[in-house]
């Protein structure tokens, strides 16, 4: 069969992968194209792509993470070790044959339409024509770099190229950014660093990894509660009882409710400021050679600055317009997914939510992968589900007002999301 009656999907992360599954199950041919020399995304450490760190693991628990036809096996932890991450998705390759599928270590570097189909441009400079494209190129990989005036003399760095703690070994270290990776690489510097700070610009909620003796994301979803009243019980239950004050130890109070944010599911920073092993230090303002200059009119010399700032959005193999993609701080696509310009453009894993996991990822590849079979067949149920992706986007964010910044401009309300992919699901079936 010529690749012009395939799909062929970008990325061999978890968002690829069950994207392969899917049309694997529906009877739809594809390619897979990998940039790393195997799959796993960012969960496979030795991706030159991956931007986890040694000592990472999930801050979601296994059994709100995984896909639900694939558990994990009962000896694999709570919160597993990245490398338990990556035999999990290699035995799902295998489970579900999708490996033979794949071509590793070939990167795409461009997407053309061409009357209605779409030429795919390797950097190896191979092209093919296709049907359709289903884009799955990860939402973690390139980095934030945050745009501080002067010159840092000293080491500086983006926690997309931190691996291993070694090099923190007796140095004095700055962090800026207080994410989820910000805090599980402090803790790291914490053991190695002859002096670590960590420079924030805003507070956050934290987040223990158990409640009661069990994974703190299993509990709490039995009682439905109001959206205002959720975050008010929520917040006085962590703050009264799980955590210790957050703002007692240096952080400031948070400029956004509970769940207005990603929390931060790491209580080892609160310790360890509470043993005064680090210090939280205000926003960055100016480097003058080693020495940092902070909003508060303090200074500090450091040997190390680690800016764990987080990712940005990185489609660079397709024309923004495509996607729908102007000014915003994100694509605008239908249920994070879909781009009203073309039927046969689909972004997967262009999606963030407390306690989504690979399954939501999942969900969305079913989705993907009914409306191809529906349109191959000619449908009338495509045409209909196509209009309505072209008349206007549903809100997905469950009342919440999450925070006016990029990481959060794709950032959906798990519940809300999971019934709009439901209600979807069904106008195709
Ligand atoms: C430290 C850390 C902790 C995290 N913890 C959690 C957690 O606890 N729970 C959770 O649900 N999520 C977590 N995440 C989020 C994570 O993004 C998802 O778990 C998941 O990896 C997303 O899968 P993906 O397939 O969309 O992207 P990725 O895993 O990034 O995979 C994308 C793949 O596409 C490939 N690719 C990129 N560009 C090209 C190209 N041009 N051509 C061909 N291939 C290409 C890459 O090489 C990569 O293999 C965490 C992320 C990080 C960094």
């Amino acid at each position: 069969m010529g690749t012009e009656d395939k799909y062929a999907i970008i990325g061999a992360g978890p968002s690829g992968l069950c994207g392969a599954k899917n049309l694997k199950e529906m009877g739809i041919p594809f390619d897979g194209y990998e940039a790393a020399s195997d799959l796993g995304g960012l969960w496979n450490i030795k991706n030159e792509n991956s931007t986890v760190y040694e000592s990472a693991h999930l801050i979601s628990s296994k059994g709100m993470t995984e896909f639900e036809d694939f558990p994990m096996k009962d000896d694999v932890a709570d919160y597993p070790h990245h490398s338990e991450l990556y035999q999990y998705f290699s035995d799902y390759a295998d489970h579900f044959g999708l490996r033979e599928h794949y071509q590793f270590n070939m990167a795409v570097k461009k997407i053309e339409e061409v009357n209605g189909k779409w030429k795919l441009t390797t950097e190896a400079g191979i092209s093919n024509l296709y049907k359709g494209i289903i884009i799955a190129n990860g939402c973690l990989t390139h980095p934030n770099i945050p745009n501080i005036p002067g010159n840092f003399e000293g080491e500086l760095l983006h926690s997309k190229d931190y691996k291993d703690p070694s090099i923190f070994e007796g140095k004095k270290v700055l962090i800026i950014g207080a994410g989820n990776s910000g805090c599980d690489i402090v803790v790291d510097a914490v053991h190695r660093a002859q002096k670590v700070d960590m420079s924030v610009r805003r507070g956050y909620h934290f987040v223990p990894k158990y409640i009661f003796g069990k994974p703190a994301d299993t509990i709490g979803g039995f009682i439905q509660l109001p959206r205002l009243l959720k975050q008010r019980i929520d917040k006085w239950l962590l703050n009264t009882f799980f955590v210790v004050n957050p703002q007692r130890l240096g952080f400031p109070e948070p400029d956004h409710k509970l769940y207005e944010s990603h929390p931060i599911v790491n209580t080892l920073v609160l310790y360890h400021l509470g043993h005064g092993d680090l210090r939280v230090k205000k926003d960055v303002v100016k480097f003058e050679g080693k020495t940092v200059h902070f909003k508060d009119g303090t200074q500090e010399e450091y040997d190390m600055v680690l800016c764990a700032t987080g990712y940005q959005l990185h489609y660079p193999f397709i024309d923004k317009n495509h996607l729908n993609w102007g000014e915003e701080k994100a694509p605008q696509l239908y249920l994070n997914i879909f781009t009203p310009h073309h039927n046969n453009i689909f972004v997967l894993g262009m999606v963030e939510a407390t306690g989504l996991g690979w399954e939501g990822r999942n969900k969305q590849a079913i989705l993907v992968a009914r409306f191809i079979s529906e349109m191959e067949k000619g449908s009338h149920k495509a045409q209909q589900f196509f209009q309505k992706i072209q008349s206007g986007m549903p809100d997905m964010r469950g009342g919440f007002e999450y925070m006016d910044v990029e990481r959060m401009a794709y950032y959906v309300h798990k519940d809300t999301y999971l019934k709009q992919i439901k209600r979807h699901l069904k106008m195709l079936s």
